[in-house]
């Protein structure tokens, strides 16, 4: 043996924990935008406004209208592993974005977290900072939930480093808003940037109303802009229980880069590999290789065909049977082209 120290294990504390977990869900502002958003999501929020200052770094603000959190369920609320989503029997079978339990207790170990919250006849207060909770007390706040993020990673300063110019954050955390603004049509998004004291608005989109349909095709046509929506065919195919909707645009209206391609799966936005694959097989015969679809997929099956927790920050999902997926948007967007008059060699047999 080499001669080194005889080691000595220890464990970690809490604070510790969740500083090194918070390492794989909280990546950058953006990702702390979308865990607030999806919990504010998950608790029935029909009104969601986010504000961020300085790219996100300084000041992350989540309101909602949801279901509100108990004073008496705070400090749980911001413990690890601890979830009112699942009961942690059947991991195959989850309706809510969250489920892990990490993602409040990782922001109040990286940044300075305060959360407000009204359940009920009371609302209260709380603050966590680099992993250490404050007390709970009563606070005024009328209804749902407000989550201030303040310094993200002040206690984790290499993460801090790896941060992008303000801008580039900021474009991040509209990506992030616009995504989930498209899974969840019935809900109104606000978002503002705060820096500097004045607010200016960045993305809105009002809650729409009518039938699933309707309200998916006004807030596709509201986020990606009406030419998106004039070029754009409307998706609907079924293969062995997985179902595809959305809409694809014409070849003709494509990008430069694969900035725009939107893909949910059960209402939850993903960045899978294996989908954007199939999205650039479906075009290969009718678009050059340096053109990039416009797309906004939405793959709909039984949870238990799917498991999304493949991954801490869930974007990414493994399905039972990847082929029969690949195969469905494949044929479902060839053949929608077809229709609109761009039939490619392939497109025969399929
Ligand atoms: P998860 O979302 O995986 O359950 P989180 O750490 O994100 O884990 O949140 C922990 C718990 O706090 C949630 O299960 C939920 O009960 C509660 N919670 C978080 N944010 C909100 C909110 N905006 N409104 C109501 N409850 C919330
Ligand atoms: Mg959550």
């Amino acid at each position: 043996m080499r001669d080194v120290q005889r080691p000595v294990i220890r464990q970690l504390d809490e604070a510790a924990i969740n500083r090194i977990a918070a390492g794989e869900v909280v990546e950058r502002p953006a990702s702390a935008v979308k865990e607030l958003v999806e919990n504010s999501i998950d608790a029935g929020a029909t009104r969601i406004e986010v504000t961020i200052a300085d790219g996100g770094k300084t000041l992350i603000r989540v309101v909602d209208d949801g279901c509100g959190i108990a004073a008496d369920d705070l400090p749980l609320a911001l413990s690890r592993h601890a979830t009112s989503k699942i009961d942690g029997t059947d991991l195959l079978n989850i309706h809510s974005f969250g489920f892990r339990g990490e993602a409040l207790p990782s922001l109040g170990a990286v940044g300075r977290l305060t959360i407000t919250s009204r359940s009920g006849a009371g609302a209260a207060t709380v603050q966590v900072t680099g992993g250490r909770m404050g007390p709970v007390t009563p606070a005024a706040l009328t209804k749902g939930t407000q989550v201030d993020l303040a310094d993200l990673f002040f206690a984790t300063p290499a993460r801090l480093k790896f941060l992008r110019t303000d801008r580039a954050e900021t474009q991040a955390v509209v990506d992030v808003v616009r995504r989930l603004a498209m899974a969840e049509p019935f809900v109104t998004f606000v978002l503002r940037d705060a820096t500097g004291g004045d607010s200016r608005t960045l993305f809105r989109a009002d809650g729409e109303t009518g039938d699933l349909f309707d309200a998916l095709r006004g807030r596709l046509r509201m986020v990606l802009g009406r030419d998106f929506n004039d070029n754009a065919l409307p998706l609907d195919a079924e293969r062995e229980g997985f179902h595809l909707t959305g809409a694809a645009a014409l070849p003709t209206y494509s990008k430069g880069a694969a900035v725009a391609q939107y893909l949910n799966v059960n209402g939850r936005p993903v960045r899978d590999r294996m989908l954007l694959g199939a999205l650039r097989a479906a075009y290969m015969d009718v678009m050059s290789r340096d053109r990039h679809p416009v797309a906004c997929l939405f793959v709909d099956c039984d949870p238990t065909l799917v498991d999304v927790n493949v991954h801490p920050a869930k974007s990414e999902v493994r399905f039972r049977d990847p082929a029969v997926v690949r195969g469905l948007i494949v044929s479902g967007i060839r053949h929608a082209l077809a229709g609109a008059g761009h039939r490619s060699a392939t497109t025969v047999g399929h």
